[in-house]
């Protein structure tokens, strides 16, 4: 049986790749797809793990082949998602995120409209603030860019499945991974997956 496909997005700051990180640690039948990018590779980043990264005429060149399923610019860098690993991905049975910002989901959506998505929010902006300023090395020019940005993402809120509010970080990944349980139960995802138990017991 095929996995799910989930979107999850989110402004910086909203805890979004700690819970990501922390779900696939708990549950094996989760994975995430891992994008391609032409941003530089931040410390403690490895490429194929993180991001797959690459220059921009290596990036166009996979537009060109029509290797991705979506691909955005994102603020100041590109961003693709492989088409050809998240179809393998599902093909094997596993529940496949996407961590990807708006402008993918909305294309994502219109191409595979049985996608879940998911919006994760800070609980308020004062909080967001703390979280954007992180060990206060950065200028307040850069801390009001980001909180730009971060407000520019929310206004899209309203175009997702789920809303997951990160206030407390046990209570958030417990809610994110709720959406994946209730998907697995829905009918016809039950029937794909017991179907001859089910015959079995109306015979
Ligand atoms: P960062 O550069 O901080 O890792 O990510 C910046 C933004 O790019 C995040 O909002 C993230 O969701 C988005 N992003 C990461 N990968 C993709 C992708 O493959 N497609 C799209 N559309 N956005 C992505």
């Amino acid at each position: 049986m095929s996995g799910s496909l989930y979107i999850v997005s989110a402004p910086s700051g909203a805890g979004k790749t700690s819970l990501v990180s922390k779900l696939i640690s708990q549950d094996s039948r989760i994975v995430v797809s891992v994008s391609s990018t032409t941003r530089d590779m931040r410390p403690g980043e490895e490429n194929g793990v993180n991001y797959h990264f690459l220059s921009i005429e290596a990036f166009n060149e996979k537009i060109a082949q029509g290797d991705f399923l979506e691909h955005a610019q994102v603020f100041d860098n590109f961003y693709g998602t492989s088409k050809s690993s998240v179809e393998a991905q599902l093909v094997s049975g596993k529940d496949v995120i996407l961590e990807i910002d708006w402008q993918g989901a909305q294309q994502v959506r219109k191409l595979m409209p049985e996608a879940i998505s998911i919006f994760i929010l800070p609980p308020s902006k004062d909080e967001l603030h703390k979280r954007l300023t992180g060990r206060g090395t950065d200028s307040a020019e850069i801390i009001e860019r980001r909180m730009k940005d971060a407000v520019s993402e929310m206004s899209h809120y309203n175009e997702f499945d789920y809303i997951v509010i990160n206030n407390n970080f046990e209570i958030a990944l417990n809610e994110l991974h709720s959406i994946f349980y209730a998907t697995r139960l829905t009918k016809n995802k039950q029937i794909a997956a017991h179907k001859n138990m089910i015959a079995s017991l109306l015979d």
